[in-house]
């Protein structure tokens, strides 16, 4: 059993403490969020995720984890600290450090043992290194503090499960000391480890998240072309499935990839590139694909209806995915406030995230439109003139075609994530747009 502190309790330092915690380790989370912290020493857990509160709940009664806003209490002691701090996208695509420096700054100025600081944050490429330096010109006592990478993998929606029982674990070190303490305070979790160089796995990191977007940005792309061609995405990537060198997943066209990391992770990577004078086309052509996708079905409404002016627009998931509360890049931010300033009264509903979307758009007027959050989707729908499709909760799949044809003033639908056959909603007379298939009307 070693002692960790993690350095931010977000989707992923909380969830690593949290699983750390349930493999027997001593955890000390810490934020700087007062707030926060509060919620979860009473159990609440800030993000929503599945059985992240029942463990957290678990873990704190057994006594192997806590939360505090007092890092030097927790780093001081620490066998590890873990750093699952922020790194957003600044203005120019690159990753904004400071979150980290802050970090490595007070672990600096608290550790009074010889400590490994793991990276769990995704940091550009030789950052690690300068994390290792900038602690050892901080450092106040005579101790032995290294640096390790150690990417985390998780999606939202499924961080738990994916922190349980992940693919692959990928540690980057440059010692056989750091490389056995990684490997012994992951040894309980008993999955493949690979192990590289720092370097290395902070490009790993990158690697694999923008070839996901890629793969996400190719599919909307051929879906593009599918609804010129006359072909169907769904079909064209059911036949593409059966590759394994392509693999059946992540093959679904729809709305654009949003989140924390794919938009931030793929320009970060592609600012990481031009400061080295290469030009990675093929992530860029990723990035501009998303650009254009997100906003590609209110485009097309658009154009169906002349205006939005005084038009009661239903709108069906707010969250970038289903499974989580999160709205970061999210299509819906992009989508109703073009809505709003076209004059459109938006009904949204969404089962996890009206309340946040509500901090950045509270319900009300909004210039010539309004934004109302209802709590079930038949009050967005009823007596609606257009509806959009977002995010694919269960709530919304429940929606049967029917309903879009009885409950709607004017049967509408554009739905960013293919969620019905065509053929359905053709046989009940919705008229029905979605992305690489042909619209019925
Ligand atoms: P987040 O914004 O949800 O959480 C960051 C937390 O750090 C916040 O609670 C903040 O209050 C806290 N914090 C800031 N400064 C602090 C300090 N000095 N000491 C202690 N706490 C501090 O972030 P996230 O989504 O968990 O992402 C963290 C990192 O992990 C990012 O680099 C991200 O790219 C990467 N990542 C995220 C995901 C994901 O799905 N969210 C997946 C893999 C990797």
């Amino acid at each position: 059993m070693k002692k960790i502190a993690v350095a931010g309790t977000g989707y992923v330092g909380l969830v690593a403490g949290v699983c750390f915690a349930e493999m027997g380790h001593s955890v000390t989370c810490v934020d700087i969020d007062e707030e926060k912290v509060n919620l979860m020493r009473s159990g609440v857990s800030p993000i929503f995720e599945d059985r992240l509160e029942e463990l957290m709940q678990k873990n704190y009664a057994a006594g192997r984890i806590e939360y505090t806003t007092d890092y030097a209490s927790a780093y001081e002691e620490a066998d590890a600290i873990f750093i699952g701090v922020g790194t957003p996208e600044q203005p120019d695509g690159s990753a904004n450090l400071s979150y980290i420096a802050t970090v490595a700054r007070q672990i600096a100025e608290s550790v009074v043992k010889d400590c490994l600081v793991v990276v769990k944050s995704t940091v550009p490429v030789g950052t690690n290194d300068k994390v290792e330096q900038f602690i050892s010109d901080f450092l106040v006592n005579d101790v032995r503090v290294e640096v390790a990478s150690n990417p985390e993998f998780l999606a939202q929606g499924s961080a738990v499960k994916d922190t349980l029982y992940a693919e692959r674990i990928i540690i980057g070190t440059e010692s056989t000391w750091a490389e056995e303490l990684l490997t012994e305070l992951y040894q309980p979790f008993n999955l493949p480890i690979v192990s590289v160089n720092r370097r290395s796995a902070e490009m790993i990191k990158y690697a694999s998240n923008d070839f996901l977007a890629l793969k996400i940005s190719y599919m909307n792309d051929i879906a593009n072309l599918c609804e010129l061609v006359g072909a169907d995405v769904q079909d064209v990537a059911k036949g593409m499935s059966f590759d394994d060198r392509i693999g059946s997943k992540f093959l679904n066209a729809g709305i654009g990839y949003g989140g924390s990391c794919f938009p931030k992770d793929t320009k970060a990577l592609e600012h990481i590139a031009q400061q080295h004078g290469y030009d990675l086309r093929t992530v860029k052509a990723a990035i501009n694909v998303n650009t254009d996708q997100k906003t590609m079905l209110y485009k097309k409404a658009r154009n169906r209806l002349i205006t939005f002016n005084g038009l009661k627009v239903a709108v069906l998931g707010l969250t970038f995915k289903p499974g989580t509360d999160d709205l970061r890049e999210a299509a819906s931010l992009e989508n109703v406030p073009l809505l709003l300033e076209q004059g459109a009264d938006v009904y949204a509903f969404d089962p996890v995230g009206a309340e946040n979307f509500a901090r950045v758009h509270p319900e009300g007027q909004h210039g010539r439109g309004s934004i109302t959050y209802v709590a079930s989707v038949e009050e967005a729908l009823q007596d609606a003139n257009v509806c959009f499709i977002f995010t694919e909760w269960g709530e919304v799949k429940a929606v049967t075609p029917a309903m879009y044809k009885n409950l709607m003033r004017t049967s509408l639908v554009y739905d960013g994530r293919n969620i019905y056959p065509v053929a359905d909603m053709q046989a009940v007379g919705v008229e029905y747009h979605s992305i690489g298939r042909q619209a019925v009307e």
